[in-house]
Parts: C-alpha cells; sequence; structure tokens
C-alpha cells in the first residue's frame, strides 16, 4: 500500500492513488467541486450531507441530499465523495475491490463509534479490508477543551488520546483513537495506512478549518472501485 501521488488537473493539484479496479485520493486547497466532477466527467459523483453522524450509506441506499458520513460502494460507477477540512477522511477496500469507500470522521464520528458499525457492517469480510487514513489534523495541533475528556471516558482507548497542555485544555489525537479502536476490531497492523498529512501544518496545500476558520475550502476524498472509462486526466 503506497501514498497517493501529486497530480496536476487543469492546473490544479490532487493526489491520486490508483491500481487495478481501484482509484482514490484527495484535493488540494484550490480543487473545488467543479474541478472534481471535470476529473470524472462521466461519473455519478455521492456526496452526502455529512452531519457528524454514525451513519453509513450503500450506494444503493445513496439519494441526494442523504444525511450521513460514510459511504460504503458495493460495485463500479460510482464516485464516493467525502468532505474535510481537519476532520480524518478514512479509505477502505476489500482485496478484491468488490467493496470499498470513505468514512468522515470528526471527534463527534469517533466517539459514536462509526467505525463499530463499519466494522459491523463489513461483517466476515472484514480481515479481507484494508484502511487508509487520509489528510487530518494531527494529535499535535488538536486541541479541545476538557468536556470532550469526560465524553470519550468509556472508551478502551480513552487515556492514550489526550494529552493535557494546560488547565482545562488538552489535545486530542483521532488517527490514533481510530487505530487503535481498528485493531482491537482485529485489523492486522499491516492493513492500516496512515498517509501522516496534518491539515493545520499544511499551508497552503490543504484547508483546515481550525487554523483557517470558515472559508468552506474542503479537501474532497474520493474513493471509485474500478478504473475503467473513468476522468479526463
Ligand atoms: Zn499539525
Amino acid at each position: 500500500m503506497t501514498d497517493p501521488v501529486a497530480r496536476s488537473f487543469a492546473g490544479k493539484r490532487l493526489f491520486v492513488h490508483e491500481e487495478q479496479n481501484l482509484l482514490f485520493g484527495y484535493t488540494s486547497i484550490d480543487f473545488g467541486a467543479r474541478d472534481l466532477k471535470r476529473f470524472f466527467p462521466s461519473l455519478p459523483l455521492l456526496f452526502l450531507k455529512q452531519v457528524h453522524s454514525q451513519r453509513i450509506l450503500s450506494d444503493g441506499e445513496w439519494l441526494a441530499g442523504s444525511e450521513a458520513d460514510g459511504l460504503l460502494l458495493e460495485r463500479p460507477g460510482a464516485v464516493a465523495v467525502i468532505q474535510t477540512a481537519d476532520c480524518l477522511p478514512l479509505f477502505f477496500w476489500d482485496k478484491r475491490r468488490r467493496r470499498g469507500g470513505i468514512l468522515h470522521v470528526g471527534w463527534r464520528g469517533l466517539q459514536q463509534g462509526i467505525e463499530e458499525r463499519l466494522v459491523a457492517r463489513l461483517g466476515k469480510e472484514l480481515g479481507e479490508f484494508f484502511f487508509f487514513l487520509g489528510p487530518a489534523i494531527d494529535g499535535n495541533c488538536y486541541e479541545v477543551g476538557e468536556e470532550l475528556v469526560a465524553l470519550f471516558a468509556k472508551k478502551a482507548y480513552a487515556n492514550r488520546i489526550f494529552s493535557q497542555v494546560r488547565p482545562g485544555k488538552y489535545r486530542l489525537d483521532i488517527k490514533s483513537g481510530l487505530k487503535q479502536s481498528l485493531a482491537s476490531a482485529g485489523i492486522a497492523a499491516e492493513r492500516i495506512r496512515d498517509c501522516k498529512i496534518c491539515t493545520h501544518c499544511s499551508t497552503g496545500l490543504f484547508p483546515s478549518y481550525r487554523r483557517d476558520g470558515g472559508t468552506g475550502r474542503r479537501i474532497f476524498n474520493f474513493l471509485l472501485l474500478s478504473d475503467g472509462g473513468r476522468t479526463g486526466a
């Protein structure tokens, strides 16, 4: 498993991992939704109304405007899209490239256990899946209030994701919590890869809500099963 590599499309930058029957990646700060549509001119883009929930929809269940935070593709022919700007995109696919998708994991999604929902949904095939953690705010850059510590108190990994910076303020490592949760579900470490890109530290390359505020800029994270007849690139 390798990280997506930088490519240029219409003078703008995105990062793409491509292999037989699988394509996934993420866009840079200057890449808009229109650019994404031009990159995939002949395929439907499945956007969600993301609401920091634990809800995951399959491509067969998806409707325009659906409120959910995860997409599970069960056939080729559509592009799953998750928008982020510090929250974590979790990509996943099975070894035969028959199923795959993306979750939107912020602290609320992690606290609600969206990844546990995915694990349950993948069922017996879980051991055939690979996971990739895309660009997200790093544990060193994500400061939160004490109230979150209490909200995570029941998680088995709770005491390993927070570090206190000063009274009432903690750093939260979402990626670490997610990885520990996947590991405790029985997923082998070699099936989980982390691109280790911090959005907050990537000024000029990736949007960061914590760094830039509400500019409306987002990373478009995308995944497609099958590469046949795909892009205009
Ligand atoms: Zn950072």
